[in-house]
């Protein structure tokens, strides 16, 4: 987090002299991730009212105000977290803040999810939860650096989960990071499919869990992602064929849990879906209520946005025969 905000501070410094607007291509950006923090600022001055089923998307009117931060929001009990996270867990990490958190009604109702899962003998359990806007920023970042790696655009190879700060040091160091807007562009828009832009994260709502069950034959990317403890735990869209998944399909909505971001229509789980703007992410559980989320499972063919923005137009709204299919 200081590192983040000694960045911001050198990204403020150079908008305020006109660098960064004036500057032609090629970018040599002292740091590129606060070029993703400015994204969201600009809904600073237009805040929402922003409820359980707000509309959280990618157009730039249904991103959350940067400073948005639910008021509500209260630990996770370890007991829920992943077997790696529990390891973790040891009273200097309680003490430091960074306990995983949500909404206290979300909360509530992942508890009881969770503890019908377990009593099912289902091997589930959360990954992650509330995202602050600073959070998801440096996330995006992360991965943005690797991308740029990935595509050639930098010279330099960050390709650990420690890229940002690997970069940032070296930035620091003198290294100057040189590639074009275009090829920035193209970086963006490819994470963009797999993560979402600071402020437009379902996770800064504080009532988003994304969840994860031991995938049997999972083969990590990388060789700190095999630790015993964490391997087969991981964010996959192999998790579609887990019998927590399908026990997730079958039950997740009793508690007013839905999925928001359905496989592609091409069934391609490389592709964003055209009408999310994201991969299938089988992990990526909302809360809604459990009335909004027996009326979503009745309308299979549309995906939660457009299930959001029909009960924001009419509460009452009820899916007609050719919105029903047993998609979800
Ligand atoms: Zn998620």
């Amino acid at each position: 987090m200081k590192t983040l905000s000694i960045l911001s501070l050198l990204l403020i410094a150079q908008i305020s002299q006109g660098q960064v607007a004036r500057n032609p291509s090629p970018v040599k950006p002292k740091m590129t991730e606060c070029l993703f923090c400015e994204i969201g600022i600009g809904s600073k001055n237009s805040p929402r009212q922003i409820s359980e089923t707000s509309v959280v998307g990618k157009p730039a009117t249904e991103g959350l105000p940067s400073l948005y931060e639910p008021q509500d929001l209260v630990d996770i009990n370890p007991k829920y977290m992943t077997p790696l996270y529990q390891k973790n867990f040891t009273p200097q990490y309680i003490a430091s803040g960074k306990m995983e958190k949500m909404r206290l009604n979300a909360y509530q109702a992942m508890t009881r999810l969770l503890d019908a899962a377990r009593a099912a003998r289902v091997d589930l359990f959360i990954h992650s939860a509330y995202r602050s806007y600073e959070v998801q920023c440096r996330v995006f970042s992360g991965k943005l650096v690797k991308q740029l790696s990935l595509d050639g655009f930098i010279s330099k190879q960050y390709t650990s989960p420690y890229a940002l700060s690997e970069m940032t040091s070296d930035i620091k160091a003198g290294y100057q990071p040189e590639f074009t807007r275009d090829q920035l562009q193209q970086a963006i828009t490819e994470v963009n499919t797999r993560s979402a832009l600071p402020g437009q994260s379902e996770h800064q709502l504080g009532s988003v869990a994304d969840l994860v069950t031991m995938i049997p034959k999972y083969e990590p990317a990388t060789p700190s992602e095999a630790k015993p403890q964490y391997s087969g735990y991981a964010l996959e869209y192999e998790m579609q064929d887990t019998p927590a998944f399908k026990w997730l399909q079958e039950n997740a909505y009793k508690f007013g849990y839905v999925l928001s971001y359905p496989n592609s229509e091409a069934l391609d789980f490389a592709k964003p879906n055209s009408r999310t703007g994201y991969i299938y992410e089988p992990w990526h559980w909302r809360f809604i209520g459990a009335d909004y989320a027996t009326r979503f499972k009745n309308c299979g063919r549309l995906v939660l946005r457009e299930f959001l923005k029909a009960i924001d137009q009419n509460p009452a709204y009820q899916c007609n025969k050719s919105h029903i299919s047993t998609a979800h």
